[in-house]
């Protein structure tokens, strides 16, 4: 019975990382689908798998949010040449 309530424990740990991971890179639902459905592995998959919100300036290469009109580092236009 202990061993059926901390692989539950242990799931639930996983889930909320995986979510909490998901929403730090923009994509909650996957986060939380790959915790839920991997476990660790999903997780450890979500630490590696590409920040959807970020992406290199084309100036300075400092990641900034793709939403930016200016590179907060190098103060240059980035809006057009972002995706
Ligand atoms: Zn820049």
């Amino acid at each position: 019975m202990d061993n059926i309530l901390f692989w539950l424990g242990f799931y639930l740990v996983m889930l909320v990382l995986s979510t909490v991971i998901g929403y730090s890179k923009g994509n909650v639902v996957a986060g939380a689908l790959l915790g839920y459905v991997l476990g660790p592995i999903g997780v450890l998959l979500l630490l590696f798998s590409k920040d959807r919100r970020m992406l290199p300036c084309p100036e300075c290469a400092s990641k900034i949010h793709r939403h930016s009109y200016f590179c907060p580092q190098c103060q240059q236009k980035v809006f057009k040449r972002l995706k």
